[in-house]
């Protein structure tokens, strides 16, 4: 299914199988639910009808005075009435012109407005959803029906609905007019509709095809760009020495795309050629009928009466042929209106209660009682997890990779909802709990330390924009990257790169601790990045993690002995089940899976240094 930017702009009349297989059921509900939007401005809607009407009908006028121009005026020989023919000619053309200009204001602001509530919706909605959802979804996806999607329901609006509208009219009144003047004619007239029809389909459909290849193309060129030219692709490209390889790749595609473009251009030139020949057919007909019956039969039709059918003729092929094709551009939008609303329906997993409980006192106290958990239906994840982390206390989860030591995290600030047992914080079941303050009260410094594309103070000052200089500074100094800030020219005003990527691995963990430190919250949640980083680094971030436990309720996801060391307490997880917990001295002699992973990773980690 093409994303909403390709919709209308190509002359594209056929739907691939692909979209006749991704066509949507067109039902009431769809209908009423697309102008469930128009609802809110049904009076500007009302005035665009009205203007797209009184234009449709205004634009047919000049056709019909045509005939009263030659009739009256020039057969006739009336200077006068030639002369006021000619001037209303002219003036309900500049009427038309004038109504077409307010109706698209009308048309856009109706539109534009319709896909900012779409958009606000959309974004709101989507901020609601579950981790699950973004970890599900791509992001690609994401993005796209946040965007061209939406940008094609407003594409939509303006074009659709105001085709529809106004073709429909204007043939309606065409067609009236030209039996008003000569049914004989009219019928005629409507006989050769066909002969431009088909021909116009066909191209449209050469056309069709080689606009979705170019399409096709284009993805494959934004692929390779995407793939290249992104930070770690660059790198990539260079340590392998690519650089000749991937260029090659990107210049044949850039080729085949230049040929398409030249040939979907060419297939326009050849549409029009035919076009224009096939509705000179039409024309030269209705001459020479109405020249029959004329000069022949002596009837009433006046040479006026065959130059407006003539010109009606010609205002109906436009409408004709789009009214033919409307049907694809309809199911199009409404296809896209299906994806928009496809997100919208989808359920909010993780919502705030109805009577959200607070805690008499927070101090990040958090019980896991019987929590099992699975991401999915295949697999369990957490089987029977049980602990509990007393406030000022810490705790550290070692575990082989992926027995699922970050999912116990994700459970505590709600990312996902327990399938059994209950997670409580302070005593209260975290479901319960007021979703914004509990997060509030949950900082998590992850292994994959996200820093948007700002300075140092702007990434700081997310947790808590009314941060002062003085706490940012006291802050960076317990994270123990002040030194490093200091250094710098600009100091917190530094900037850090795209994601982060101008800093090291260590400093950036060290500033997301200091980020996390001035949102203050009581449990603090260290997972223990498991990339190696140099031992001056690991020294510092352990410099600077071993004094904030020991103030504050922390969990440690640890890999590395001294983490591991400043603990209160070691809890052992293997396939998603509390094997072991302990101090650490107990668990090495114990034998068990702590015993191993001492043996294997903790021991050489540590001797490393
Ligand atoms: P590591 O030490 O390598 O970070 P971990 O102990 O933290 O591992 P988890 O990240 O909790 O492990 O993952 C536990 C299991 O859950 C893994 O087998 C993983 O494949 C699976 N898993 C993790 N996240 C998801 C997800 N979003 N959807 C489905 N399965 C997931």
């Amino acid at each position: 299914m093409p994303p909403g930017g390709r919709l209308g702009g190509h002359g594209a009349h056929f739907m691939t199988e692909e979209e006749k297989a991704a066509q949507p059921k067109i039902t009431w509900q769809l209908l009423r639910r697309v102008f469930s939007y128009l609802r809110p401005y049904w009076k500007q809607f009302i005035l665009v009808l009205l203007c797209i009407a009184v234009s449709s009908i205004f634009n047919l006028m000049p056709s019909i005075l045509t005939g009263k121009i030659i009739d009256d005026g020039l057969i006739g020989r009336n200077m006068k009435l030639l002369v006021v023919f000619i001037v209303a000619s002219f003036a309900v053309t500049l009427a038309a012109s004038l109504i077409g200009v307010l109706e698209s204001y009308i048309n856009t602001w109706i539109a534009q407005h319709i896909t900012f509530d779409m958009r606000n919706h959309m974004f709101r909605h989507l901020q609601r959803m579950s981790q699950r959802f973004f970890t599900t979804n791509n992001q690609g996806d994401i993005i796209t029906r946040m965007t061209s999607d939406i940008d094609g329901v407003e594409t939509v609006i303006t074009n659709t609905f105001k085709s529809i509208l106004s073709n429909s009219i204007t043939l309606i009144f065409a067609l009236i007019a030209m039996f008003q003047k000569n049914w004989i004619l009219a019928l005629l007239g409507i006989a050769v509709i066909p002969l431009f029809v088909l021909p116009t389909r066909k191209a449209g459909k050469t056309r069709w095809t080689l606009t979705r290849e170019a399409q096709e193309c284009n993805d494959e060129v934004n692929g390779i760009l995407n793939e290249t030219l992104s930070v770690s692709g660059q790198l990539l490209v260079k340590l392998f020495g690519k650089e000749n390889q991937e260029y090659e790749r990107y210049e044949n595609v850039n080729n085949k795309m230049i040929r398409l473009n030249i040939k979907e251009k060419m297939a326009g030139r050849w549409f029009f050629m035919i076009l224009n020949t096939v509705t000179n057919i039409g024309p030269m007909l209705l001459y020479l009928v109405g020249g029959i019956l004329m000069i022949k039969y002596d009837s009433s039709v006046t040479v006026g009466d065959i130059t407006v059918l003539v010109a009606l003729l010609g205002k109906t092929y436009m409408p004709v042929n789009s009214l033919l094709n409307i049907q694809v551009d309809w199911m199009r939008s409404m296809a896209l209106f299906s994806r928009v609303f496809e997100y919208f329906d989808m359920p909010v997993e993780i919502e705030n209660p109805d009577n959200p409980k607070t805690p008499d006192k927070i101090t990040g106290r958090v019980e896991f009682a019987h929590v099992d958990f699975s991401y999915d239906e295949e697999r369990q994840i957490l089987k029977d997890v049980n602990f509990l982390l007393e406030s000022g206390k810490s705790m550290a989860i070692v575990g082989p990779s992926g027995s699922g030591k970050s999912t116990i995290i994700n459970l505590i600030p709600r990312l996902y909802d327990v399938k059994g047992g209950k997670v409580s914080f302070d005593g209260i079941d975290v479901r319960e709990m007021d979703l914004e303050l509990l997060r509030k009260n949950v900082g998590v410094v992850s292994q994959e330390t996200y820093l948007f594309n700002g300075t140092i103070r702007d990434n700081l000052q997310y947790a808590n924009p009314d941060a002062t200089e003085g706490d940012m500074i006291e802050a960076c100094k317990k994270a123990n990257i002040y030194d490093f800030i200091s250094a710098q020219e600009k100091g917190l005003d530094t900037m850090v790169g795209n994601r982060g990527l101008k800093l090291s691995g260590g400093e950036k963990q060290r500033i997301s601790i200091a980020r996390v430190l001035l949102k203050n919250p009581a449990l603090l949640i260290f997972d223990e990045a498991t990339s190696a980083l140099d031992s001056i680094s690991e020294s510092k971030i352990q410099e600077a993690i071993d004094p904030i436990i020991k103030e504050r309720t922390s969990i440690l996801i640890a890999h590395r002995l001294s983490t591991i060391l400043a603990a209160d307490e070691i809890y052992v997880l293997k396939d998603g089940q509390i094997v072991e917990h302990g101090q650490h001295k107990e668990l090495v002699a114990s034998g068990g899976v702590y015993t191993e992973l001492y043996e294997t990773q903790f021991k050489k980690v540590d001797t490393k240094d």
